[in-house]
C-alpha cells in the first residue's frame, strides 16, 4: 500500500523523523511529495500540520495512521528543497518541519481576504445598473470595509460574481486585499479601545496611563504600549477583560504596493579592475561547475556594477540568480536599482516585508515569473529552479547566520545549493570573514580583486582622536573638538555627514554614586538603559522598563548617576553644539514602524538632513555622494568584548563605516574617537589595510585555535532553575568525555566550559554553554546529535533546553 513519509509540526528533536502515513485511494492523486497536509498525530490523534517528504510502497502495520487531508494543489516542495530539508536536519540539529517551515515563506498560512468600501466618487456611482446599485448601496450604507464574502452573501450572490470588481472599475469602490492567518495563532494584536468606557469599571493608575496613550495613538501594540508606559503585558489584557478595549483581531497585512519602475537600460561601462574582475566570474560561470569566489572589493570599488554585469549573463544563459544583501543594507536604493534594471523578473524576499508580499513573491518565483531573486538571509531558499549564479554581497555580515532554528548559515545553504544547480557562488565583501580569506589564499576559493575606488573617488583620509586626552566639543560629553570643527565644516559647506554609536538609548549606565549599586535588571543580569523619548530605564534584552529615577534602590541615597551614551544623547548634544543642523537619528527605536527606515533613508538622500546619527544601521551599504565626513563616536565597547571575532567585526565596522565617506566627487574625512588610538585594529582600519588585518589576525587564529583553524560547536542550555541549568552543562560535558574516549575517540575536541553566558540570565532565564571546538564532520555532528536526544528524553533536565549551534556568530 502507499505510504507517506511526512515531516510534522512541533514534534521535539528526541523523536523526529519522517513519520509513516497511509495515503488514502481518494488522497491518492494529491498526496506527492512537498504537498503539506493535515494528519492525526500522538495519543489524542489531534491534527497537525505537516509536509509529505517521500512517498513509497509500504506494508501496513499496526498503529499506522491516515493523512486526513491534503492542503495544496501542487507541491511547495521540489525535489531540491525535499533533500534540503534533511541536509538542514543533519547539518543544524532542528526537526524535519523546522526545516521544511524555514523554506516555506512565511504567507504561506494565510489567506487572501478582499473587502469593498465606497469610493465616494459620486459621479463613478452614477447610471449603475440594478445588479450594480444593489451591491453598491449595500457597501455604501456600512461604515468602513466588508468583507467580500460578506457582501455575497447578505445579497445572496454566487462566489464567482463580478459585480463588486466592476464597481471597482468604474471607480465607485475601493477594493483592499487583506492576508490573514489561517492556522495557528501567531499572530501581532493591536489593541485599541472601546468607544465608550463601560459603567462602573474602575481604572487603576496603570491602566490610566495605557487608556491616556491610546487616546493619543489610536491602536498600538502590546510591545509598544509597554515601551511607552512601561506597564506589563498583562495591563493591556485587564482592561480587554474589564471591556475598556478590544484587540484589533486579526494581523492585517496588506498586498504590495505596485511599484514604479523607471526602466534603467544603460548601458554598463566597467572600470578596467572591474572587467578584470567581472571577466574572472564569467569564465567560472562558463565553465558550469559549484564553485566559490570572494570577489574581495574596496568600499566604493563598484561591486554592485559587477553584480549587475554577472546577473546580465545569468539571464542571458536563460539561468536563475539570488542575491543576498545583509538586513540592514537592503536599502531601497539597491532594491530600485535591481527593480528598474531587470523590472518584473525580480522577486523581493525581505524579512520586512508583511506575509502577504512575501508569500506573493515566493509565487512568482516558484512559478518562475521571478528569475532573479534579491533579498536578505531567506532568500536563499527561494524556490527557483536552473540556477546560474548566487551572490551574497557583505559575506561577512553576522545577518546571513540564523540565530533560531534552523540555526543554520546561508552561505553554507547557498553552497549546497551551487552543487545542486552547479553554478557560481560569488561571496563578495570589502573585508571578508578570516575564513573566507584564509579559503581564497589556500586555493579553494577562487578570488578576484578591485583594489581602488571607482572613477576619481579616493579612499577617505581618517584622523583618529585620543579621547583620553583631547578636549571635548564645549559642553559635550561625547563629541570631541576635533569632530565638532569637521561637523561645523561640513555643515557650512552644505554637505553631509553620518556619526556612528553602537548604542541605543540615552544614558548606557546607571549607578548609584554614594553606595556603588549599578541598576539592573530584575530579570537579567544586564544594566539598564535611561531612553529620553519615554523617560524611563529600559532593559534592551527583554523590554521591562521602571521610571527615572534619582533615588538610590538599595541605600535610598539620592545620587543615582547616569553616563554612558547612546544615539539619543548624541543626538541631544548635536542639536545643542549645532542648533542650525537638522539631524536624523536612526536605530531600532525610530525605526519600528513598517516603512520608516526605507523614509529616512529616503529623506537623507534628498538633503533633508544635515547629520545622521545611528548604530550599525548607518555603517553599511549605504551610497550617498554628499557624504563628506564620517565620525566614530566610540567603538572601544566592541572591540575589548571578549568573542574571538570581536577584532575582525571592530575592523569591519571601522573599514565599512568610514568607506561611507567621499564616494561621490568630494574627498572625504573620517574621525575616529577611541580611548586606546594605539590599538592595532583602529590603526589598520583608520589605512583600511585589509590585507595587513588579515595577516595578523589569523596569527591569532591558528595560536589560539579558532576558525577557520577549527569549527566551532556551542551546546547552549537554559532554564530557569539556576542548579538543574549547571548541572545539564556539567553532564553534557561527561556525555562528550565519554563520546570522544569512546564510541568517536578518533574525533579531535577541545571543550571550553561550561560556564555561564556572558548575559548570564536573559528574562529570568540562566544560561550556560560549553564550546566545543572540533571538526564539523558527520561523526561530531551524530555525537552532537546523540547527547540532545539523549537530554530530550531525560526527566530531570525536562526544565533546560538544550540548543546546539555549529559556527555560530558569537561564541560569549
Ligand atoms: P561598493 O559596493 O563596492 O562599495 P558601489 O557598487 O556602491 O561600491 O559603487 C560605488 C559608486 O560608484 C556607486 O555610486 C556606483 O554607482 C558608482 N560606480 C561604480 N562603478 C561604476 C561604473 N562602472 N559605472 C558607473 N558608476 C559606477
Ligand atoms: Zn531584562
Amino acid at each position: 500500500m502507499k505510504l507517506a513519509g511526512v515531516a510534522v509540526e512541533n514534534a521535539a528533536f528526541s523523536f523526529d523523523k519522517a513519520f509513516d502515513y497511509i495515503i488514502t485511494d481518494e488522497l491518492a492523486q494529491k498526496a506527492v511529495p512537498g504537498v503539506r497536509v493535515t494528519v492525526p498525530f500522538g495519543m489524542g490523534s489531534k491534527k497537525r500540520l505537516g509536509v509529505i517528504l517521500t512517498v513509497f510502497e509500504g506494508e501496513n502495520r499496526k498503529g499506522l495512521k491516515k493523512i486526513s487531508s491534503v492542503l495544496d494543489e501542487e507541491p511547495l516542495l521540489n525535489a531540491e528543497m525535499i533533500e534540503m530539508v534533511f541536509w538542514l536536519k543533519e547539518r543544524t540539529f532542528c526537526t524535519l518541519y523546522e526545516a521544511a517551515k524555514a523554506i516555506l515563506p512565511a504567507g504561506i498560512n494565510h489567506r487572501m481576504v478582499v473587502s469593498y468600501t465606497a469610493s465616494g466618487n459620486k459621479e463613478a456611482a452614477q447610471g449603475l445598473n440594478a445588479a450594480e446599485s444593489e451591491v453598491y448601496n449595500y457597501i455604501a450604507s456600512k461604515s468602513g470595509y466588508v468583507k467580500r464574502d460578506a457582501v455575497l452573501k447578505a445579497l445572496g450572490l454566487s462566489s464567482d460574481c463580478k459585480t463588486p470588481d466592476d464597481l471597482v472599475k468604474k471607480g465607485a469602490l475601493f477594493c483592499n486585499m487583506d492576508a490573514v492567518r489561517n492556522i495557528g495563532d501567531a499572530s501581532v494584536r493591536m489593541l485599541s479601545l472601546n468607544d465608550e468606557m463601560p459603567d462602573g469599571v474602575r481604572i487603576t493608575p496603570k491602566q490610566k496611563s495605557v487608556v491616556d496613550f491610546l487616546t493619543d495613538v489610536g491602536c498600538a501594540t502590546v510591545k509598544e504600549i509597554c515601551y511607552f508606559t512601561g506597564v506589563t503585558p498583562a495591563v493591556p489584557s485587564t482592561l480587554v477583560k474589564s471591556g475598556a478595549a478590544h484587540w484589533v483581531e486579526f494581523e492585517v497585512l496588506r498586498t504590495p504596493k505596485p511599484v514604479d519602475i523607471e526602466r534603467d537600460e544603460t548601458v554598463i561601462e566597467l572600470s578596467a579592475p572591474q572587467q578584470k574582475a567581472f571577466d574572472g566570474i564569467k569564465q567560472l560561470m562558463d565553465a558550469g561547475k559549484p564553485e566559490v569566489c570572494l570577489l574581495y572589493g574596496v568600499t566604493g570599488s563598484g561591486k554592485t556594477l559587477v553584480y549587475l554585469k554577472a546577473i546580465d549573463k545569468a539571464v542571458a544563459d536563460g539561468r536563475s540568480a539570488i542575491v543576498m544583501v545583509p538586513e540592514i543594507a537592503l536599502t531601497p536604493q539597491t532594491m530600485k536599482r535591481f527593480r528598474n534594471r531587470y523590472g518584473k523578473k525580480v522577486a523581493l524576499f525581505h524579512s520586512a516585508l508583511s506575509a502577504g508580499e512575501k508569500l506573493d513573491e515566493w509565487k512568482r518565483a516558484k512559478r518562475g515569473e521571478a528569475t532573479i531573486i534579491v533579498g536578505t538571509r531567506s532568500a536563499v531558499f527561494a524556490p527557483v529552479e536552473n540556477i546560474g549564479l548566487i551572490i551574497i554581497d557583505e559575506e561577512q555580515e553576522h545577518t546571513y547566520k540564523s540565530e533560531q532554528s534552523p540555526r543554520y548559515s546561508a552561505k553554507d545553504v547557498a553552497k549546497f545549493r551551487a552543487s545542486k544547480n552547479s553554478c557560481l557562488l560569488v561571496l563578495a565583501s570589502a573585508t571578508p570573514s578570516v575564513e573566507s580569506y584564509a579559503n581564497a589564499q589556500s586555493g579553494r576559493y577562487s578570488l578576484q580583486t578591485i583594489s581602488t575606488r571607482y572613477g576619481s573617488a579616493e579612499l577617505p583620509e581618517v584622523i583618529t582622536v585620543d579621547m583620553l586626552h583631547e578636549e571635548r566639543a564645549e559642553g559635550s560629553a561625547s563629541i570631541s573638538r576635533k569632530l565638532f570643527d569637521e561637523l561645523k565644516q561640513n555643515l557650512d559647506n552644505s554637505m553631509q555627514s553620518i556619526l556612528l554609536i553602537n548604542r541605543r538609548g540615552f544614558n548606557t549606565f546607571v549607578a548609584c554614586n554614594s553606595c556603588g549599586h549599578v541598576i539592573t535588571c530584575p530579570y537579567c543580569s544586564i544594566s539598564m538603559t535611561y531612553h529620553h523619548a519615554n523617560n524611563r530605564l529600559m532593559c534592551h534584552y527583554c523590554g521591562y522598563s521602571e521610571d527615572f529615577r534619582t533615588e538610590c534602590p538599595e541605600c535610598g541615597q539620592k545620587s543615582v548617576r547616569y553616563s554612558g551614551f547612546g544615539t539619543q544623547k548624541v543626538e541631544d548634544e548635536l542639536s545643542k553644539l549645532l542648533p542650525e543642523a537638522k539631524i536624523l537619528r536612526m536605530d531600532t527605536d525610530t525605526t519600528t514602524g513598517k516603512d520608516s527606515h526605507e523614509r529616512m533613508l529616503k529623506q537623507f538622500g534628498e538633503g533633508e538632513y544635515d547629520i545622521m546619527v545611528g548604530t550599525q544601521m548607518v555603517a553599511k551599504g549605504l551610497d550617498f555622494s554628499n557624504v563628506t565626513l564620517v565620525g566614530v563616536i566610540s567603538v572601544d565597547q566592541q572591540l575589548y568584548n571578549d568573542d574571538f571575532r570581536s577584532l575582525e567585526k571592530t575592523f569591519s565596522l571601522l573599514t565599512q563605516v568610514v568607506g561611507r565617506s567621499g564616494r561621490g566627487e568630494n574627498k572625504g574625512r573620517a574621525v575616529i574617537q577611541t580611548i586606546t588610538p594605539e590599538n592595532s585594529i583602529i590603526r589598520l582600519a583608520a589605512k583600511q589595510d585589509y590585507e595587513e588585518f588579515f595577516r595578523t589576525e589569523i596569527k591569532i587564529r591558528k595560536a589560539l585555535i579558532y576558525p577557520p583553524y577549527c569549527d566551532i560547536c556551542v551546546l547552549a542550555f537554559i532554564g530557569e532553575n539556576e542548579i538543574k541549568v549547571k548541572a545539564a552543562s556539567q553532564q553534557a560535558l561527561g556525555m562528550v568525555m565519554d563520546y570522544t574516549k569512546g564510541e568517536y575517540k578518533n574525533e579531535k575536541i577541545i571543550c571550553l566550559g561550561p560556564r555561564p553566558a556572558r548575559v548570564s540570565k536573559i528574562s529570568n532565564k540562566f544560561r550556560y554553554r560549553l564550546i566545543i571546538k572540533c571538526r564539523n564532520n558527520r561523526n561530531i555532528r551524530e555525537m552532537i546529535s546523540k547527547i540532545l536526544i539523549d537530554f530530550g528524553t531525560k526527566f530531570e533536565f525536562s526544565s533546560v533546553t538544550v540548543t546546539a549551534d555549529m559556527n555560530p556568530e558569537s561564541i560569549i
